[in-house]
């Protein structure tokens, strides 16, 4: 990761989010506390203030403050989580792994932090169908389509992780807000990749 595309994902990342919070918060008012939006603008927001200081940062240090900074600054289940998934690709980067295995490594991360797995209405449920595409070496366009039919797929599932698990069977009929902040930035990074192609 060099210098500039740090900066393009933090600052696509942040606007996306941002953009989003509303429609997060609106689906976590449903099955959760209505707190994701919240949680996640908080957390990009503030890693968005630190960005000057992720220039010329190696792959593997930009991770782990990003991670930290997340862990930090997000609160919730889900800052734990997406702090999990960076600093265990930052794990991965540092040695010297390439992004296939530091996603690999990152997933693992959140599944362990979050004692869970596909299938449990979270953002695993996004995560691990586009990390099989990116091990696959797919192209952004199959990757963001993933990402879309795999957030799709979150709402007919009963949550078994996490506040909205507490729901039962009513969790059905709503998107997962922690699937839909993934699918959110997994299309943030394929986009801040394509500017810099
Ligand atoms: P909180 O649930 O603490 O209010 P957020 O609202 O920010 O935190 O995030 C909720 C999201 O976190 C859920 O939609 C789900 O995707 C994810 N999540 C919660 N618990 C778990 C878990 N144990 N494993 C994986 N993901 C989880
Ligand atoms: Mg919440």
């Amino acid at each position: 990761m060099n210098r500039s595309l740090n900066a393009v994902l933090i600052e696509t990342a942040t606007a996306a989010i941002v953009a989003n919070a509303e429609v997060l918060t609106r689906l976590d008012q449903a099955i959760g506390d209505g707190d994701h939006g919240i949680n996640m603008k908080r957390g990009f927001e503030a890693l968005l203030a630190q960005a000057s200081e992720f220039a010329g940062l190696a792959p593997a240090e930009a991770l782990h403050k990003a991670g930290t900074t997340l862990v930090a600054s997000v609160g919730g289940a889900s800052g734990a989580l997406y702090g999990s998934l960076l600093l265990g690709m930052a794990k991965a980067a540092s040695e010297g792994r390439m992004f296939p295995e530091q996603m690999t490594l990152g997933v693992e991360s959140v599944k362990k932090r979050g004692r869970s797995d596909v299938g449990a209405k979270t953002l695993l449920d996004v995560l691990v169908p586009v990390l099989n595409c990116v091990r696959a070496n797919q192209p952004l366009a199959e990757i963001r389509r993933t990402a879309d039919q795999a957030r799709e797929a979150t709402k007919d599932m009963q949550a078994r992780r996490g506040r909205a698990s507490f729901l039962g069977a009513r969790s059905r009929g709503h998107y997962d807000p922690g699937a839909t902040s993934s699918q959110i930035l997994v299309h943030a990074v394929c986009d801040a990749l394509e500017t810099l192609e």
